[in-house]
């Protein structure tokens, strides 16, 4: 007797002990592993040439009450005694490993249901499960066999014929736990339509059915007028025969008229690893040039590693009814990293993982594709603005990123996607609606850099530029101003930073005091300004291309090697009576001028969120003042 390996034994444990109620999802389990198996050969034979005939592809299903047991098989891959040790042995990939990572989260067994948790959910439902396999090309089969917990024995057996066949020993009868129903015709039946019915293959359950007898006498009728007479019926026997139960096509091969959201939902939540059902379908064909068939889904949350470099982007691709890759990432640009769904097209390739990447097919469905989800999201951005935010909240950074990278390739597509914080309003607009709603007289769209709207509210550079009845964008992602700079120009008008010294446009009212003050900070700042500033005594505002948001993002960078600087104007308010110490010292006092003007500058700087330059230095002279 083989033990399992450690983490496959608490997975394990979980699923024999479980008291979860929807035990029911093992045979969706089962099914899939099955259909996997058919498709992992028909993919097979489309390069090794074997002419395999693809309708002879089935999974079986058959229950026997007398020994309870229910058998599944397929005439799939199968596997060889190599492959049945480390497949069952372990704890595979996909579904089963996303469970066992909640699972370190959480004690909450509910989670079953969401994900494919595979193979080990027959243990469910079974005390003991047989797996006998037949790998293709092979005489003899081999038999995996485990009760549990205390492990699995491999064995060498006599030949089956290709695929594999898994019966299970359904465990008895509990007060809450009706296993015997997994073992009647009718649950098995609405199982398979319920978690299975798109399965491509033929799904065939040994059934039951009334046939009528042999006799001649067809058009029997007697006179009667009581169509209940007995006479009016045939003998009928019963007899036992494989009938298909699944509708096989596909859910994206059906005509929209005819699916429901709930079918929709269902089939996202079912293949997607997702437990909330979909923000946004999109179900779209092309005929011409280039075939397709795609169901594509927007989450309505972010996967948990959205945002990490783990993430992986793509969608399912088959071609001819055959998965050809799970993940296809070609199919998806960086900026929809967060589609899911699946392509179907009749790809004339040369199947081979490697050229699918050059496939120029596949790039005229990539380049259609991203055509579809922009204006899809345009679409929900008009007719329903609440899950539009929603969207945002979740995915807007990626589509940000998506303006910025490559030098702005995408700023066209992608601008009107965008939405930012008004500071008049304090919502979410778009750009064209700032456009809109603009001044009269205001040619530029102002922003302002900063994590949160209302420490930026009262910024001096701000209620400046609200003053003149202006709106101001507040950006919140280390991204959005790189993204605004990349574009230059939304509809002809200029992004500008309130931050800008041009955007204030105001005149040095005291050239020998700045002079004076920029002499004492040295190079800290490019330029000192007297001049007419709302409340505050100093402001930093900059010039040239750098703000000091940008400053501090690319320093703040894991490999920023050479520190950048912007170029910073402290505006110096002639309004302030700071101001009028100020000028009187120029007079009488330069070293406590020379001292005023450090503390500003560095007053200044915090207000910007920039760090104090030298503590120590700022603590003595404020200090110092106080003692005065
Ligand atoms: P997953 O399907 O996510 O890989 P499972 O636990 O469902 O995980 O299955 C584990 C592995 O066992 C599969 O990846 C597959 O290699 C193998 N397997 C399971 N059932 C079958 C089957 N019917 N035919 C061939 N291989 C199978
Ligand atoms: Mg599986």
């Amino acid at each position: 007797m083989k033990k399992f390996k450690t983490e496959s034994q608490k997975v394990l444990d979980i699923m024999i002990n479980s008291i979860y109620t929807n035990k029911e999802i093992f045979l969706r389990e089962l099914i899939s592993n099955a259909s996997d198996a058919l498709d992992k050969l028909a993919y097979q034979s489309l390069t090794d040439g074997s002419g395999l005939d693809r309708s002879s592809l089935e999974i079986k299903i058959s229950a026997d009450k007398t020994a309870r047991t229910l058998t599944i098989s397929d005439n799939g891959v199968g596997m060889t005694a190599e492959e049945l040790e480390t497949n069952l042995g372990t704890i595979a990939k996909s579904g089963s490993e996303a469970f066992k990572k909640s699972l370190d989260n959480s004690a909450d067994v509910d989670i079953i249901g969401q994900f494919g948790v595979g193979f080990y959910s027959a243990f469910m439902v079974a005390d003991k499960v047989t797996v006998v396999s037949q790998k293709e090309g092979e005489t003899v089969a081999h038999k995996w066999q485990s009760s549990g917990a205390a492990g699995y024995e491999i064995s060498q057996t006599e030949g089956t014929g290709r695929g594999t066949t898994i019966v299970l020993q359904l465990k008895a009868d509990g007060e809450n736990d009706n296993y015997s129903q997994y073992l009647e015709e009718y649950t098995l039946r609405s199982l398979v339509k319920k978690y299975s019915d798109y399965i491509r293959y033929p799904i065939k359950l040994w059934c039951t059915v009334e046939e009528e007898c042999d006799c001649d006498d067809h058009d029997h009728e007697c006179d009667c007028d009581d169509h209940e007479c007995e006479e009016h019926h045939h003998e009928h026997k019963q007899t036992q025969q494989w009938q298909t139960i699944n509708s096989m096509l596909p859910l994206w091969k059906k005509p929209k008229s005819e699916i429901t959201a709930e079918q929709y939902d269902g089939f996202y939540t079912d293949n997607f690893f997702d437990y909330e059902k979909p923000l946004k379908v999109i179900h779209t064909s092309a005929e011409g040039t280039v075939e397709y068939k795609a169901l594509l889904f927007i989450p309505s949350h972010a996967p948990y590693n959205y945002y990490n470099k783990n993430y992986e982007k793509g969608l399912k691709l088959y071609t001819n009814g055959v998965l050809i890759t799970e993940k296809c990432a070609d199919l998806l640009p960086d900026c929809f990293s967060f589609v899911k769904g699946l392509v179907d097209s009749e790809l004339t390739l040369n199947i081979s993982r490697e050229t699918i990447q050059q496939n120029r097919q596949l790039k005229l469905i990539a380049n259609n594709l991203e055509k579809k989800i922009t204006s899809e999201l345009l679409s929900l951005q008009n007719s329903d603005r609440e899950n539009y935010e929603k969207f945002w909240q979740e995915f807007g950074l990626q589509i940000k990123f998506g303006v910025y990278e490559n030098w702005g390739a995408k700023k066209e597509q992608l601008k009107d996607l965008l939405m930012f914080r008004s500071v008049k309003e304090d919502k979410l607009i778009t750009l064209k609606e700032y456009v809109e709603n603009m001044a009269e007289g205001q040619t530029d769209v102002y922003y302002v850099a900063g994590r949160n709207i209302d420490s930026v509210k009262t910024l001096p550079q701000v209620e400046k530029v609200v003053a003149k009845g202006y709106d101001v964008l507040c950006l919140t992602d280390d991204v959005d101003e790189f993204a605004l700079k990349v574009m230059e120009k939304y509809d002809e008008k200029t992004f500008k930073s309130v931050s800008d010294e041009s955007v204030a446009q105001s005149q040095d009212e005291n050239a020998d005091l700045s002079a004076f003050i920029k002499e004492s900070l040295g190079d800290g700042v490019a330029k000192v300004k007297c001049c007419k500033n709302s409340g505050h005594a100093v402001c930093l505002t900059t010039e040239g291309d750098l703000s000091i948001e940008m400053e501090k993002v690319l320093n703040a960078m894991p490999n920023a090697q050479n520190k950048v600087s912007a170029q910073k104007v402290l505006e110096i308010s002639t309004e302030h009576p700071v101001y009028q110490k100020l000028v009187q010292w120029l007079e009488s006092d330069k070293e406590k001028l020379a001292m005023a003007a450090k503390v500003l500058y560095q007053q200044a700087r915090i207000i910007e969120g920039l760090s104090v330059e030298n503590p120590t230095e700022l603590a003595d002279l404020v200090a110092q003042f106080i003692a005065e």
